[in-house]
């Protein structure tokens, strides 16, 4: 039986997240020279719930080969919302520290929105906060949702013309849909956003010339269903090192995709190290 050859070029986000680490490092390490300083990352965890520890570890050890400190807070399941609020203010309270990063989710007992409103906005590298969110929405200076955040960079590094673009971003969450939506109309593009209410979902997805999966559930999104040479988004990673995207069909139909892993899931650790190197520099003042 033959297969027809693939059609689409993978998005490379290993290759794109350390060219922006290398960046992120010689930057860290030119603040440590001007001012005897160097980036530090509070991490914050809640518990220990084996994907967060493993999470928090990548990301310090990411910190610590780009010459980026990190400070691990470590908290029992245990903690009340007061607590954790009160942990996290003392680190945005504190001058050697410069972004923080609380690991999601942080339990069902917690008031998570407190938690992360208590994360000063200069120190908010992770684009949690309210702040964040809003001056993203109007399209102000600030720290952008890491995922997101990757997303565009990987859009811009293949020179994905975004004007006038029908986007179709398949999930809403707080921290990857929603934010990735605006982004993307801050960039011109015509934006919808499919959740899981949304009617005929293959009828919105059949109509975008840029995809951005972002719903959890493992090849959710058929080939069948993408335009053909739509540029295709897979944010999700699912058990098995899955995405939301059926690769094998979708690569026949799309004309740039992201592999999972090696497209999204890298960028969203490099964008983390690039804004808390951007932070220390603003509030050092180099
Ligand atoms: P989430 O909070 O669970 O949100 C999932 C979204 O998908 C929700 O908006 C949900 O709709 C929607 N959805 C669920 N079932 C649907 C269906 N049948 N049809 C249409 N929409 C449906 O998940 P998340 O945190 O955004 O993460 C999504 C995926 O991205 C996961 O695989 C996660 O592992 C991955 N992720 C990757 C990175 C990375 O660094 N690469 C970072 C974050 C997340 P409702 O709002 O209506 O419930």
């Amino acid at each position: 039986m033959t297969h027809p050859s693939p059609t689409a070029r993978p998005m490379d986000g290993t290759a794109l997240a350390r060219r922006i680490t290398e960046t992120a490092a010689a930057d860290a390490a030119e603040l440590q020279r001007r001012t005897g300083t160097s980036p530090c990352l509070a991490t914050v965890l809640v518990g220990e719930d084996p994907a967060s520890v493993t999470y928090v570890r990548m990301k310090q050890r990411r910190c610590e080969k780009a010459g980026i400190r990190s400070r691990h807070v470590a908290l029992p399941a245990t903690t009340t919302t007061e607590e954790l609020v009160a942990t996290i203010t003392g680190l945005s309270q504190d001058p050697d520290v410069h972004g923080i990063l609380l690991q999601h989710p942080v339990g069902p007992g917690i008031d998570e929105r407190a938690a992360f409103e208590a994360i000063a906005p200069d120190k908010d590298v992770d684009g949690v906060t309210m702040h964040s969110f809003a001056a993203m929405g109007f399209g102000l200076p600030g720290f952008v949702s890491c995922t997101p955040g990757g997303i565009m960079r990987l859009l811009d590094a293949y020179d994905v013309d975004l004007t006038g673009k029908h986007a179709v971003v398949v999930g809403r969450s707080a921290i990857l849909g929603k934010p990735a939506g605006l982004l993307l109309l801050g960039r011109d593009a015509t934006v919808t956003y499919c959740h899981s209410r949304t009617a005929d979902l293959s009828a919105h997805v059949r109509a975008a010339d840029v995809l951005i999966a972002a719903v959890g559930r493992p090849r959710f999104i058929r080939g069948a269903d993408i335009k053909p040479g739509a540029v295709v988004i897979d944010a999700g990673y699912n058990p098995g090192n899955v995405g939301d995207v059926d690769f094998d069909s979708a690569v026949e139909r799309a004309s740039l995709i992201t592999p999972v892993p090696g497209g999204v899931g890298p960028m969203t650790i490099a964008v983390l190290l690039e804004q808390t190197v951007r932070a220390a520099r603003q509030q050092l003042g180099v």
